[in-house]
C-alpha cells in the first residue's frame, strides 16, 4: 500500500479464523474499507491459559484458501511446529509467521526453520515476549540459514508483570536496535498486541510510522465483541480505515533529520520507562511508611541512606555518569521519599479528609 509516496505493508484480519462466515465477512469488509496487502488469521493459537480458544486447526486452511478465491488476497497465518509448516505450505499460504511464544525456543525455531528450509514462502518473526533483542535476531539468523528470501520481523511489544498502559510494552529502543543489525529487514508493527485495547493503537501506528517501520499487522474483525480470541483490541474494517486515513505519512530524506528524530524516539521511549519506574519505586516507600507507622519506627535510618548513597554512586561512576549529576537525582529522590513517609507517619485520618 502506497501513502503519500511510502510503501506500507499493511496486513490486516482477524486473531483467529472462527469459522467460514466470520473469514469471508472480514475479508470482504476488509477488501471494501482497507484494502490490505495481505489477509492473517491464526488457526492454531498457544494460550496462556486452558480452557481459552485454542484455534480451529487445520480445517481453518480450506477457509483461509476460500477467502484468497474470492478476494485475491494473499494469506499470512501463525506456525508453531514443522507439521504446520508443512500443512501450510501445501495450501499455499503465502505468509507464515513465527509467534512470540515461539521465538523465546531456538529449539522449536530450528525445527520450523528446519520444515520451511528452501522454501518460497514469506517468513516473518516476532519478536520474543520478553525483552530480548538476541533472541530475536538470533531466530532471524535461523531463518535466513533456511534460504528464506523474503523475511520481515514484528514488533509486538514485550511482556511485563508491571502495571502499564499496554498489553505488551513497546520499548521502542529493541526494534531500533534490531533495524541496526539487520538494516534490510523490513520491520512491522503490530499495534494490537501492543496496546490490547482499541484506544492507543492509533498512537502507536504513528509513533512506529515515526520510527520508520516498514508496515503494521493489525487485529480486525468483522464484529469484535464476538470474537473467540483477542476481542478487546480488534478494530472493525472500517475503524481501522479511519485510523489509517488519519495517520500522517512523514517523508524523511534529509539523513541528519532521521537521525534526530530516531534519537528523539529513544529519548521518550527511555523517559517513559524512567517515569513507570520512578511510580514503582514511590509505591514500594509508600508500603515502607505504612510498615513504619505500625511498627513505630523512625523515617530516617542514617546508616541506610549512607549506604544507599554510597552504593548508587559507586554504580552511576561505573556508568560514567557524572558525580554531581547522580548526587542530585538521588537527593531528590530521597527527599521525596521522606515528604511521602512523613504525610503517612503523621497523618489523621480527619487531616487527610480535610485535604481531599
Ligand atoms: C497473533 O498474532 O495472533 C499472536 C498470537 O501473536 P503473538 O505471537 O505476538 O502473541
Ligand atoms: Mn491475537
Amino acid at each position: 500500500m502506497i501513502r503519500d509516496g511510502r510503501n506500507v505493508l499493511v496486513i490486516a484480519g482477524p486473531c483467529s479464523a472462527e469459522s467460514p462466515m466470520q473469514l469471508m465477512h472480514t475479508a470482504e469488509e476488509l477488501i471494501k474499507h482497507v484494502q490490505p496487502d495481505v489477509f492473517r488469521a491464526g488457526i492454531w493459537k498457544a494460550r496462556t491459559r486452558k480452557g481459552a480458544f485454542e484455534g480451529a486447526g487445520e480445517i481453518a486452511l480450506q477457509w483461509l484458501q476460500e477467502v484468497k478465491k474470492q478476494y485475491g488476497l494473499q494469506l499470512a497465518t501463525e506456525v508453531l511446529t514443522p507439521k504446520h509448516v508443512e500443512l501450510c505450505l501445501r495450501a499455499e499460504i503465502d505468509f507464515l509467521w513465527i509467534g512470540a511464544r515461539t521465538v523465546v525456543n531456538p529449539f522449536a525455531v530450528n525445527e520450523i526453520c528446519q520444515a520451511l528450509n528452501g522454501t518460497k514462502v514469506n517468513v516473518m518473526v516476532k519478536n520474543p515476549v520478553n525483552p530480548d533483542v538476541s533472541l530475536w535476531a538470533g531466530a532471524i539468523e535461523r531463518v535466513q540459514a533456511a534460504r528464506i528470501q523474503k523475511i520481515y520481523a514484528i514488533h509486538r511489544g514485550f511482556s511485563t508483570f508491571y502495571k502499564s498502559p499496554y498489553r505488551n510494552m513497546p520499548l521502542w529502543e529493541i526494534p531500533n536496535e534490531l533495524k541496526r543489525i539487520f538494516p534490510h529487514i523490513p520491520v512491522l508493527c503490530d499495534p494490537s498486541h501492543i496496546c490490547g485495547k482499541t484506544q492507543c493503537i492509533d498512537q502507536v501506528m504513528q509513533h512506529a510510522l515515526d520510527l520508520e517501520m516498514d508496515g503494521f499487522m493489525i487485529e480486525s474483525h468483522v464484529n469484535p465483541l464476538s470474537a473467540k480470541s483477542d476481542k478487546d483490541q480488534q478494530l472493525k474494517p472500517v475503524e481501522l480505515n479511519t485510523i489509517l486515513q488519519q495517520l500522517i505519512y512523514r517523508r524523511i530524506d534529509n539523513q541528519e533529520t532521521k537521525k534526530l528524530i530516531n534519537l528523539r524516539n529513544n529519548i521518550d521511549a527511555v523517559d517513559d520507562q524512567l517515569l513507570e519506574l520512578l511510580a514503582k519505586r514511590m509505591e514500594i516507600v509508600h508500603d515502607i511508611g505504612d510498615h513504619k507507622k505500625k511498627y513505630g519506627i523512625t523515617i530516617l535510618q542514617s546508616d541506610r541512606s549512607r549506604m544507599l548513597f554510597n552504593d548508587r554512586m559507586e554504580k552511576g561512576k561505573d556508568l560514567h555518569l557524572n558525580n554531581d549529576f547522580i548526587k542530585d537525582i538521588l537527593r531528590v529522590i530521597h527527599n521525596e521519599a521522606i515528604r511521602i513517609q512523613q504525610e503517612i507517619l503523621n497523618e489523621q485520618p480527619t487531616k487527610r479528609n480535610k485535604c481531599n
